[in-house]
């Protein structure tokens, strides 16, 4: 089994956003110069945060991790999620 992806590549050339806990898929966009999504262009309610391409996350998957709205908005209500064998839990202040 191959490691889990916080992005996806399109054939087009395109990459768009995998949720790191349900896996939902955002629209596919041009990636910024280091091949991501950026920022400007995460769809409406989507969140990321934001780490180099280099970093590998516990589960296998690399550099930037994305949170589709559904999860971020469980996430606000103060549950916690659980990311691909690791439990996070947005701290609210
Ligand atoms: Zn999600």
């Amino acid at each position: 089994m191959s490691a889990p992806v916080n992005l996806e590549r399109t054939a087009a050339g395109k990459v768009r956003p995998v949720c790191e806990f349900c896996g939902r898929k955002g629209r596919a966009v041009t990636p910024d110069e280091c091949g991501r999504v950026s920022l400007w262009d995460l769809a409406r309610g989507w969140s990321c945060a934001p780490y180099p391409e280099h970093v590998t996350h516990p589960d296998g998957s690399t550099g930037t991790l994305y949170q589709c709205p559904a999860c971020t908005r469980r996430l606000d209500r103060g549950e916690a999620l659980t990311s691909r064998g690791t439990t996070t839990k947005r701290v609210v202040m």
